[in-house]
């Protein structure tokens, strides 16, 4: 039980979704620990949520947070304190002055896996319902919405079939382009005890990189980035020559194997290992571990999703699990693991450009008239929105007018940031809406609202097994933050008062349950019904798993185990994908794949993280991870500074031999901004990260930008 000065609620990083209970005193975080009774993580914290206590510390407060709303009067100007009332009766009236002489489109939201259902639900419904644009984006589109694109195209539903249990059940994991050891821990945590305990569990990890994971592993297929749907394909080639496929499941549950079955083909081991670069003899043994060694669950992340065939990928690697009957069953699956807290929680109210609340899709009729009698309104708008690349690209051309960012960061986070600034300079209105003052977009603001971070925020997350948890507030708000979905809120009925006055509001909202309970009602006969859950429940029976519709005592931990997918005719879909080369190949003028990643004790634009001087002891800077052959033919010695140039810009960082990447490969960590860049850009360029160099080139069906990977050249400063 949690103690009298102690509350109970949910890291805010990774999507692994651990419970905490805050430890205060007075209106002071004092402390944090683990929640044993949280199912995700039963009372252990990795290094970053075991120390969320020191990033609310009174130093941080005083040097980090936003704590009132701040106006810049010009660009490059300092910003000057101002007030509530001020900065919501002015946005109101710059939105709604847009929005008549330009259309509703002239406006974007940007916001976040980070934000609260409740956050997000608002968001939503103000861009949709109330402004008439679907531009509408989150930074979830830079994570997961390959992985949305890939369950939809197969299973039918955008939900993640296994559970975390599965982990002590599978006899092999098959993880591909993922890195749970530092972005996942306590999930790898679990896994190490599975092995532990069965020591006969098989681990494949699929990767261009050595990472702590690969290094555990029982085989490390060391693919070509961007190899993935070939090594997929291939596999599946073995298990057709071997026998090795689930035939009843095929026959009896799904739709579309043959045109699959003539497309691998001709990914012949051979030719499987020409493309993927790893040999026919690991080729033969993953096939067969996978095939054949009881249970098979595949985790994966980015190094899927963060493609200009992101979704093929997804697809591709669930075509596996179909094809072997390695889904719906305890042990088994294709399990997606959420880079953000809350990446499922946006997908659930539907807020991005082409979705609508409780998965339903914008380009049916059907599902647009029901958002719209949800809301009161005769219809929802039926044009898709701007996705995140797409948005910024419109501001930057001068489509769209204003920009509203909530929650994220994405002068740092973005791919081809030049265009990324120059969308921010020419939007006429840029609003922010942050907690912490730091960030390289808040630089770029019109307004600055100051908003309510961890340990403040009330109200739901779901994490990568559908799990639904409290996010509860131990603390009062401090100076004049604002709840996310409160600054949202108030906004909107200003503008309401515009835009349709003497109409029935629409976000009388009081409380953030009363927002959530708008949000269930909205899941009633949906795949994610959560009609039986409630604010009391989750406070009596803990953290849920969706579904959990009205009358059913708990949520559900699989999908699928009736061999029923969510398709209209009940039978999954193999996806008949082609391989695609990377955005960009290598040349002859940029010959070095340049891949990114994450840092063990680092998180996103280290907004929060970068508070902590212990957070830096495993990576104290930024550095280019060059294999020792390549250091030796650049003549470089370790801490040289490299000149890695792709075709959007250059960066100066210095050089680490390691032979955790291949030769001809270089890695870059994700988390570094131009304030640790800022002197080691070259004149002219954008000092912006590891995103000065990437591109913005996207999967066509998801729209996720391909960060993972770039080409580029390397010299010697
Ligand atoms: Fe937080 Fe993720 Fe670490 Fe759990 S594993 S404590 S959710 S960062």
């Amino acid at each position: 039980m949690a103690q009298p000065h102690s509350t109970r609620s949910t890291c805010p990083y990774c999507g692994v979704g651990c419970g905490v209970i805050i430890e205060r005193d007075g209106a002071q975080i004092t402390g944090v620990r683990g929640d044993p009774d949280h199912p995700a993580n039963f009372g252990r914290l990795c290094s970053k949520g075991s120390t969320l206590h020191l990033t609310a510390s009174p130093a941080v407060q005083q040097q980090a947070r936003l704590l009132q709303p701040m106006r810049r009067m010009q660009r490059g100007a300092a910003p000057v304190a101002s007030d509530w009332a001020t900065a919501t009766d002015d946005i109101a009236n710059r939105l709604a002055d847009i929005a008549t002489t330009h259309g509703p489109d002239a406006i974007g939201l940007y916001v976040s896996g980070q934000l609260l259902t409740e956050d997000y639900y608002v968001f939503n419904k103000l861009a949709k319902g109330l402004l008439g644009t679907n531009n509408i984006d989150t930074n979830s589109r830079l994570c997961m919405s390959s992985a949305v694109a890939g369950y939809k195209a197969t299973l039918g539903a955008d939900a993640p079939p296994a559970c975390y249990d599965d982990l002590a059940l599978a006899d092999t994991v098959f993880v591909a382009g993922a890195n749970p050891a530092w972005a996942h821990p306590i999930l790898f945590r679990r896994l190490e005890d599975a092995r532990q305990a069965r020591p006969g569990q098989k681990l494949i990890v699929v990767d261009p990189r050595r990472t702590d994971t690969a290094a555990a592993a029982d085989l490390h297929l060391q693919i070509l980035p961007g190899s993935d749907i070939a090594l997929f394909h291939g596999l599946l080639h073995l298990m057709l020559w071997e026998g090795w496929i689930d035939a009843r499941h095929i026959a009896e549950h799904t739709s579309g194997f043959d045109a699959l079955k003539a497309r691998v083909q001709a990914f012949t081991p051979q030719e499987t290992a020409r493309l993927t670069g790893v040999s026919e003899f690991d080729l033969a043994l993953a096939a067969r571990w996978f095939a054949t060694a009881g249970r098979t669950l595949s985790l994966y992340c980015q190094g899927l999703n963060q493609s200009s065939s992101g979704t093929a990928k997804n697809a591709a690697l669930i075509n596996l699990h179909l094809a072997t009957g390695q889904i719906g069953k305890p042990g088994a699956g294709p399990f997606s693991l959420t880079g953000q807290p809350n990446a499922m929680g946006g997908r659930e109210v539907g807020g991005l450009a082409n979705l609508l609340s409780a998965h339903r899709d914008l380009a049916n009729p059907q599902h647009r008239a029901e958002v719209a009698a949800l809301w009161g309104l005769s219809d929802v708008p039926a044009t898709p929105g701007k996705t995140a690349v797409e948005m910024f690209q419109a501001a930057a051309d001068g489509q769209i007018k204003a920009l509203w960012i909530a929650c994220t960061n994405p002068a740092q986070s973005m791919p081809d940031q030049t265009t990324v600034r120059r969308a921010l300079e020419r939007a006429e209105l840029v609003i922010v809406q942050e907690a912490f003052a730091t960030t390289a977009t808040a630089r770029h603001a019109d307004w600055l609202l100051p908003a309510t971070t961890w340990g403040e925020k009330d109200g739901t997350v779901t994490n990568s097994e559908r799990r639904i948890s409290r996010v509860r507030p131990a603390v009062p708000a401090p100076g004049q933050a604002r709840h996310d979905w409160l600054i949202a809120r108030d906004i909107a009925q200003a503008l309401e008062a515009q835009l349709r006055p003497g109409q029935p509001p629409l976000f009388d909202y009081p409380t953030p349950e009363h927002v959530w309970n708008e949000h269930r009602e909205s899941t009633r006969g949906r795949d994610l019904d959560i009609t039986g859950l409630s604010y009391a429940l989750l406070d009596t029976l803990g953290p849920q798993q969706w579904p959990m519709p009205e009358g059913a005592a708990q949520g559900r931990a699989r999908l699928y185990e009736d061999g029923r997918y969510a398709t209209p005719d009940g039978r999954a879909r193999f996806a008949d994908v082609a391989y695609l080369p990377l955005a960009e190949p290598r040349d002859a003028r940029y010959p070095v794949s340049l891949t990114t990643g994450r840092l063990r004790d680092q998180w996103h634009g280290m907004s929060r993280t970068g508070t902590l001087g212990r957070l830096f002891g495993h990576a104290p800077e930024p550095v280019v991870d060059l294999h020792p052959q390549d250091m030796a033919q650049l003549r470089l010695q370790a801490g040289d500074l490299v000149q890695i140039s792709s075709r959007r810009g250059t960066l100066l960082l210095p050089a680490q031999a390691t032979d955790s990447v291949a030769p001809g490969q270089a890695h870059v960590a994700m988390h570094w901004g131009d304030e640790v860049l800022g002197g080691r850009a070259l004149p002219g360029q954008v000092a912006a990260g590891i995103n000065a160099l990437t591109t913005g080139a996207f999967c066509p069906a998801s729209k996720q930008p391909e960060l993972k990977h770039t080409a580029v050249r390397l010299g010697k400063a």
